[in-house]
């Protein structure tokens, strides 16, 4: 195989997926003015839903201005030989290739997110203030940053360090050692995130005594579910819009309620989401997640350990020589159509699984609450009630508002 030909499939890989998302994103902006179901007619009154149709149009057009910026961004620095330029730099400081890798992957890495900060500034203290969504202060945007760069250089340097490790010492069979170092990792990010990562970003305590925690307790006995964990986040410190979710398993098991949706919801509401998360988990939601992710890590890291020895790969992004560390980022692009695909049927998936922990819900606990929670939570995010089919078949993990609530009601 000529690296002409692999860097053709590059271009081309890139191009098209800009062209896709681009196309079914303008899929979806022809829907905006659909009419809005009768089911959903009492979500939004004129007033919330004219600034529903003016947020969903904001957000259209300046994902339109980032992903033809994002797109320019890789191109040109792929033409002009930025890969090149980085490797070069992380050659001339030291003779281990660990090292080179680090340096490597650290100004591609913290680069490409520096370039971002202008449009996530924007995204915040623009878009998401206009709607009157934003809580971020300019001084927690600014340690946020600061946090997840710790976070990235000190959790990637040790995995890619290990990995190149692998490598050095066991050919391509790395894959085998790496997949199982991932495996382990996620198994402990998934039980021990909650209790690690998030208190570094946020506040959390333990759901106060009074009736909703009675009523949580009193719901969970009844279905047999051993809740010893629900925690309340301060997620009002960033933005307004109401979140849950359930996290772990085993005794790690925990469901984190947001401020925000304890202050939006009636109790009957907030029971009922709890629910439909005690769904996730009885129905093994979490486990299948769980599962398949470290099955397709598996199957990516066997696919790359087929190419990571053809040079082509390597040489196919601009570089003057090839390297484990160049191979992987040409790797990470013509592997994006198959992550893409694997992405459309992970999605797939997660959208039957929420029929089946609203099913659940509505079973064990009851409907009515679950639509108006459903219908609240839509209304203060100033959700899309109209999405184009094709773009919820590839994009939206769970199912459109109406889909729900016909499903609830039926
Ligand atoms: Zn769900």
């Amino acid at each position: 195989m000529d690296n002409t030909i692999v860097f053709y499939c590059i271009l081309f890989i890139l191009i098209a997926e800009f062209i896709l998302a681009t196309v079914m994103n303008y899929l979806n902006a022809q829907r905006f003015k659909d009419p809005i179901p009768e089911d959903l007619k009492d979500v939004y009154n004129a007033e919330e839903y004219e600034k529903s149709q003016a947020y969903k149009l904001t957000n259209y057009k300046f994902g339109v201005f980032t992903s033809v910026f994002s797109l320019v961004l890789i191109l040109s620095f792929l033409l002009l030989g930025g890969f090149n330029y980085v490797d070069n730099i992380a050659q001339n400081q030291t003779d281990s290739i660990i090292l080179q890798a680090l340096i490597f992957f650290g100004i591609i890495m913290i680069g490409s997110d520096f370039i971002n900060i202008p449009f996530s500034y924007y995204q915040t203290f623009v878009i998401e203030e206009k709607f009157g969504f934003n809580k971020t202060t300019k001084a927690t945007f600014l340690t946020d940053k600061l946090k997840q760069w710790t976070m990235t250089i000190i959790v990637g340097s040790i995995i890619l360090s290990l990995v190149m490790w692998f490598f050095q010492w066991a050919g391509t069979s790395f894959w085998l050692y790496t997949w199982a170092l991932i495996a382990i990792f996620t198994l402990f990010m998934n039980l021990f995130y909650s209790k690690l990562i998030v208190p570094l970003f946020n506040k959390q305590k333990p759901l106060e005594a009074g009736t909703l925690k009675e009523k949580i307790e009193a719901y969970a006995a009844q279905v047999g579910f051993d809740l010893q964990n629900i925690f309340v986040i301060n997620g009002s410190k960033r933005s307004t819009k109401a979140n849950a979710y359930f996290s772990g398993f085993g005794k790690e098991k925990r469901v984190t309620l947001y401020d925000t949706l304890i202050n939006d919801l009636e109790e009957e509401e907030i029971v009922a989401v709890l629910a439909h998360e005690i769904g996730h988990y009885k129905r093994k939601h979490i486990i299948f997640n769980l599962t398949s992710s470290i099955v397709l890590t598996g199957l990516m890291l066997l696919i790359l350990s087929l190419f990571i020895n053809n040079p082509e790969v390597s040489l196919a992004i601009g570089v003057d020589r090839p390297s484990f560390h160049a191979a992987l980022i040409g790797f990470g692009i013509l592997y994006s159509p198959i992550s893409e695909i694997i992405g459309l049927l992970m999605n797939y998936f997660s959208r039957k699984f929420e029929y089946q922990a609203d099913d659940y819900a509505k079973n064990t606990y009851a409907a009515l609450p679950l639509v108006t929670s459903l219908k609240k939570l839509s209304k203060n995010s100033l959700s899309n009630l109209t999405p184009h089919p094709a773009y919820v078949f590839m994009h939206y993990s769970h199912p459109p508002l109406i889909d729900r609530i016909r499903n609830l009601k039926a």
